[in-house]
């Protein structure tokens, strides 16, 4: 049986969402996190003060995860405020306008591939370099990728789609490389989420709209992907790695 172990985590994207949700539910469990944002540094100081307010130590970080430099400067500055890394959720990404791809511009799609698939690599990266020094007894990364991998996105965004492909074998290749050495490696795969992802796309009804569709019939909280979230980082899921788990509503 395993033993339950107060963890170091770091969030990317922690300030709102997804990533909000899981560092409350770390905070909860009297875990250290490191809350990322890029932009809203208003969401992400209430983030750290309710993760406090849960039982958790927490600070904030403004670094961009597409910017090598400052995903090092990132895991560094959480380093020397909690000491070592045991677990983090590469969760930070974007959404584009709903459209056809041949209606894409380049520019968009740089952007949506940087966030998702590059921002994602340097920190799971960096991670591993730092994992495989660190001393704790349960080590982990939790990615947050999308049902839209295998759904596809047609004609709202297939690049965001693909991202998540990318990152879906991220988790299957990277766990068979960390297995080995101790360190697990799962991803969540949201369906229709109710956050403010749907707004910055251009379609706030969007969570509404489809998640009323899903076979649960509605569309999900942050919060229940938060549960998934911790619970694949924690010391409960020992014998889970290379998972790809479904929090879609049956979609
Ligand atoms: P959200 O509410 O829009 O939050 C996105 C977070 O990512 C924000 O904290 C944002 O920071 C951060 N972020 C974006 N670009 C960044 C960058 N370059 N560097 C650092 N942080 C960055 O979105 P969400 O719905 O919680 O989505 C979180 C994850 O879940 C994403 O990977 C998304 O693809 C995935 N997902 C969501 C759904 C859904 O229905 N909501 C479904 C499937 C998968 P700021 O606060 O500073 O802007």
């Amino acid at each position: 049986m395993s033993r339950i172990h107060l963890m170091n985590i770091l969030v990317t994207g922690g300030g709102r969402g997804i990533g909000r949700a899981a560092a409350l539910l770390g905070g909860a469990r009297g875990w250290s996190v490191g809350v990322n944002y890029v932009r809203d540094a208003t969401a992400a100081a209430q983030t750290v003060e309710d993760v406090r307010k849960a039982g958790g130590r927490s600070m904030k970080l403004k670094y961009d995860t597409t910017r090598e430099d400052d995903v090092k400067d990132m895991f560094g500055a959480h380093e020397s405020y909690f000491g070592t890394l045991s677990g983090i959720v590469i969760n930070a990404g974007i959404t584009a306008e709903s459209m056809p791809l041949a209606e894409f511009t380049t520019e968009r799609l740089k952007r949506v591939l940087d966030t998702n698939i590059l921002g994602t690599y340097l920190c799971a990266r960096e991670a591993s370099r730092r994992l495989q020094k660190s001393d704790k007894h349960n080590r982990s990364i939790v990615f947050v990728s999308s049902v839209a991998s295998k759904l596809g996105s047609p004609n709202e965004y297939v690049d965001y789609a693909g991202s998540k492909g990318a990152i879906d074998s991220l988790t299957i290749g990277l766990s068979k490389e960390l297995g080995p050495k101790g360190i697990r490696v799962n991803c969540v795969r949201p369906g229709i989420i109710r956050t403010d992802i749907h707004e910055h796309s251009g379609d706030p009804d969007r969570a509404d709209r489809l998640g009323n569709m899903s076979p649960l019939g509605r569309p999900g909280e942050a919060s229940e992907v938060g549960e998934a979230i911790v619970w694949l980082l924690s010391s409960q899921a020992s014998y889970v790695t290379g998972g790809l788990l479904d929090v879609a509503g049956g979609r």
